[in-house]
């Protein structure tokens, strides 16, 4: 393109000659104009901006962007409440049954919230502002993975559980320790607070108290490894304890004699003793005791106090 040029006529030469224009008034002007539009596109960007309210392409291309992530954040959130109230159901279905099938303890919530229940449960899934979605989406998923590991691990043990449950079926106290179907033996004293038999003092009873003959044979009512044999004269007198697993033990207190050693491996209805006057008695009884988790607890309800003589022979086996 050819250089535009600029003529100016010279009263000294009357002629035209080519005007020059200084370097530095050129580059000044182009500097103003410079600033000018400066100044122009400010004032347009905020009139535009400001005043109609209207968004640069760019920036609506951001705020469309950032909304379709609030969008996702948000639909996120709800599944995780969702995938909460199952965990929830599934909490409560195994502190309430899977759990005590086996003889389990539950879990306290405390726990399996892994510290983050408090007050209100939900709280975290409320108020979707944008500022703290992010935050609370991070959050959220800490929880539910937190209570989902609590929750893992609880069936993993439950699975161990079943696996064993053949053996804590034949494990569990479940038989009379004495033919109680015979006509020798009879109910002489009930689980739980009584007067005590040597003083009339109110005290608690550990276990139940079954009258018969010195001698009558004594059962192990369940699987399990002979864990003490003692002698306490102030109290038990000749005593067993089994240790049957599972959270349970049994004792058999006031022998005559003891038929097994210590740490022989006992089978349900194999015959361990004679039954005695051993110790605290006022005449010759069995002080049968069931232990679970470490406290005594009502033998009675460990076992069906209407069986049938044959049904009972079926299970014992006397020594001798
Ligand atoms: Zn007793």
């Amino acid at each position: 393109m050819p250089k535009k040029r600029r003529y100016k006529f010279n009263p000294e030469t009357l002629a035209y000659e080519i005007h020059k224009i200084p370097l530095r008034a050129k580059f000044s002007k182009g500097f103003i104009i410079f600033l000018l539009s400066i100044l122009t596109s400010s004032v347009y960007y905020l009139v535009y901006t400001r005043y109609f309210g209207l968004e640069t392409p760019k920036m609506m291309t951001l705020l469309r962007e950032s909304e379709e992530l609030t969008n996702k954040l948000d639909l996120m959130n709800k599944r995780f409440k969702e995938a909460n109230n199952s965990l929830l159901s599934l909490q409560m279905r195994d502190n309430y049954i899977y759990r005590p099938i086996f003889g389990m303890e539950e879990i306290p919530l405390e726990v399996r919230d892994a510290g983050f229940g408090g007050v209100d449960r939900y709280s975290y899934l409320k108020n979707f502002d944008n500022s703290g979605i992010l935050t609370r989406t991070a959050e959220n998923m800490d929880i539910l993975y937190k209570k989902a590991f609590v929750q893992s691990k609880s069936f993993d043990e439950v699975v161990l559980q079943a696996k064993n449950a053949d053996k804590l079926a034949l494990s569990v106290p479940a038989i009379p320790p004495v033919n109680i179907a015979g006509h020798r033996i009879h109910f002489s004293s009930s689980f739980g607070y009584r007067p005590d038999p040597f003083n009339g003092h109110y005290r608690m009873h550990s276990g139940i108290d079954l009258s018969g003959p010195v001698g009558e044979p004594v059962y192990a009512t369940g699987n399990g490894k002979v864990v003490e044999i003692g002698y306490d004269f102030f109290g038990y007198g000749n005593f067993i304890l089994v240790d049957h697993g599972f959270g349970y033990k049994t004792r058999y207190a006031h022998l005559k004699t003891s038929l097994v050693v210590m740490g022989r491996q006992v089978r349900r209805g194999e015959q361990i003793a004679l039954m005695g006057n051993t110790g605290r008695s006022k005449g010759p009884h069995l002080h049968y005791e069931v232990i679970y988790q470490g406290r005594p607890v009502n033998p009675l309800n460990y076992y069906n106090r209407d069986i049938k003589p044959d049904e009972f022979l079926a299970m014992v086996t006397p020594k001798g």
